[in-house]
């Protein structure tokens, strides 16, 4: 039974702090059917017309992001990580699943949507799965990592998905989610500068964590947390009226300011900086993803 606090509300829909699953989500959630047929058919169509186009702008900054995680497992995994299985769940354009490859991974992919199934496999000839991981055979293949980027806010049953995931792990596997840090403080502070609930955007995104909630979802699905960080806040561009939401062009030019930003950390050697400049607004609830590695109990 879903049940908590409202904390959004427009019309009929609602977002609820719900006290049984420890997050919170949309309420009530939409059908299995509903979503399937959503994501299907009509999400890189109708959602994300210019998806494969802006992706590819952007390639190099995926790139860097997608080495930090990378690197991540290497560290926190004790034995030689080169030759090692790696599962992206989602995997989208395919990119990351080359990054991996690249690194001496043996990566595999999973999504469920045709449009990024078929580009990643003529784009980056990746070993990709048409389907969700829902409907997987779990019994088939265990893995030393697994990444799921930007997956967990879109699904109906986040621990189903971690539990699954959990079970595809060898013992002491690893595994990396990143999801949308919401209801932070400094969105709430926009808000009383009058502007609205820009995060929420039901239907898309049915669930909405940050850290605490994300957490313990991971601890009461079978994971000890190993890491935890965040992405850019670059909702701190609205604190100094550059006011993204309303104006692609100041939007444009805010993500180039951050990209600028890492790539010229990156570029001098000071890629730890970064890491540890992150670290610190995590530790503050601030970024606009989080980042969080655990590892199979
Ligand atoms: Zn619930």
């Amino acid at each position: 039974m879903h049940k908590g606090n409202i904390i959004y509300q427009e019309g009929k829909v609602r977002v609820i702090d719900c006290k049984s699953c420890g997050f919170a989500h949309v309420n009530p959630l939409p059908s299995l059917n509903e979503l399937n047929d959503f994501y299907e058919k009509r999400f890189y169509k109708d959602v994300k017309t210019s998806y494969f186009s802006d992706y590819e702008r952007d390639h190099d900054w995926w790139a860097l992001n997608y080495e930090d995680i990378l690197k991540t497992f290497k560290k926190l995994s004790s034995s030689k990580s080169s030759g090692k299985k790696l599962l992206d769940i989602g995997s989208g354009p395919g990119l990351f699943l080359d990054v991996a490859r690249k690194n001496g991974l043996e990566a595999t992919g999973i999504e469920p949507s045709k449009d990024a199934f078929e580009y990643s496999r003529n784009k980056y000839k990746c070993k990709v799965l048409n389907t969700t991981l829902e409907e997987l055979d779990s019994s088939k293949e265990k893995f030393d990592f697994i990444h799921s980027s930007l997956v967990l806010e879109h699904i109906l049953d986040p621990q189903g998905f971690l539990k699954k995931s959990t079970s595809m792990l060898k013992k002491g596997g690893l595994m990396c989610v990143i999801v949308p840090n919401d209801f932070t403080i400094i969105q709430k502070i926009n808000v009383i500068l009058g502007r609205r609930m820009w995060w929420v955007s039901p239907f898309e995104h049915l669930n909405y964590f940050n850290q605490k909630s994300l957490r313990k979802l991971f601890d009461r699905s079978g994971f000890k947390v190993e890491y935890e960080n965040v992405t850019f806040p670059i909702d701190l561009f609205l604190l100094m009226d550059q006011n993204y939401l309303d104006d692609p062009a100041t939007g444009k030019n805010c993500h180039s300011m951050r990209k600028s930003f890492e790539f010229n950390l990156q570029k001098t050697g000071n890629g730890d900086l970064r890491e540890k400049l992150y670290s610190a607004f995590s530790k503050l609830g601030i970024g606009r993803e989080l980042i969080i590695f655990g590892r199979k109990k």
